[in-house]
């Protein structure tokens, strides 16, 4: 099955991108998922193709009109998930790709300029997401994130090895460290254990690894994996945020 991805946005020269390369443009030219991108100033009416105007109560910047937007998505939604980037919407987590990609695809509408008139989020059944604490100057690249993060998890996509349970918020806990050869770099030697061949060792040594660096490193995960431990503790290691 294709993941189905349309892109709704004022540059769709932006698509696929990067993703036209590596491990998601195979999968591209292999079918596995497909990338359709629109241009939001399509659904333009007026002559001079307008998408945005200038935001009511006065500021500054521009704010792209809900009638043009909603004419876009009104083309193209279907019953694909609905995502609008926006700093303002729920940050994305590996439990929200995971859910996506386990899907038919999704429609992703870009913002530009100071971002989107309100009413679009009332008028039309959209989730909004973040892709972090800052601000891009479009949700283009926060498209290309989530995209990526997704097309990853698609049957055949990765190595059947590295489908991995073990990364890093798969299991609430950032991943352990990683070493290959040389054996010994500027002095500095692989820890002992990963070369003992003890799989009961190593698999110890990992998962301590993984609790210490997440709480030095991510004492908000740290905290909310303990949360999760302790509300079940069977369970505890498979828990993932959200
Ligand atoms: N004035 C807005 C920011 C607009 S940035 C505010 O302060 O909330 C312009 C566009 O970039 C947004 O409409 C959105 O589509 C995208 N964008 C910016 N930062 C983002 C983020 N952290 N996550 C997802 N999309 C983002």
């Amino acid at each position: 099955m294709t993941f189905a991805t349309t892109i709704l946005t004022l540059y769709p020269e932006m698509f696929p991108g990067p993703l036209g390369a590596s491990l998601a443009g195979r999968a591209l030219g292999e079918g596995k998922w497909s990338c359709a991108a629109v241009q939001i100033r399509d659904f333009a009416t007026d002559k001079h193709r307008s998408v945005d105007d200038t935001p009511a109560g006065g500021g500054a910047g521009m704010v792209l009109r809900a009638d043009v937007v909603a004419a876009a998505i009104d083309a193209h939604a279907d019953q694909r998930p609905l995502l609008a980037m926006t700093p303002r919407g729920k940050p994305l987590t590996q439990a929200k790709v995971r859910a996506l990609a386990a899907g038919p695809g999704v429609t992703i509408l870009c913002g530009r300029f100071e971002g989107f008139d309100e009413r679009l989020f009332e008028g039309r059944e959209i989730e909004e997401v973040s892709i972090g604490d800052y601000i891009l100057s479009g949700g283009e690249m926060g498209a290309l994130v989530l995209l990526d993060a997704c097309i990853r998890l698609l049957p055949g996509v990765m190595g059947a090895a590295s489908s991995g349970v073990d990364e890093s918020f798969e299991t609430g806990l950032l991943e352990y460290p990683h070493y290959t050869r040389p054996a010994i770099w500027e002095g500095r030697t692989i820890p002992e254990v990963l070369r003992s061949g003890d799989h009961a060792r190593i698999d110890a040594w990992r998962h301590a690894q993984a609790e210490t660096d997440t709480r030095l490193r991510r004492p908000d995960l740290w905290e909310r994996h303990q949360g999760a431990r302790v509300q079940s503790p069977s369970g505890a290691r498979r828990r993932t945020e959200d």
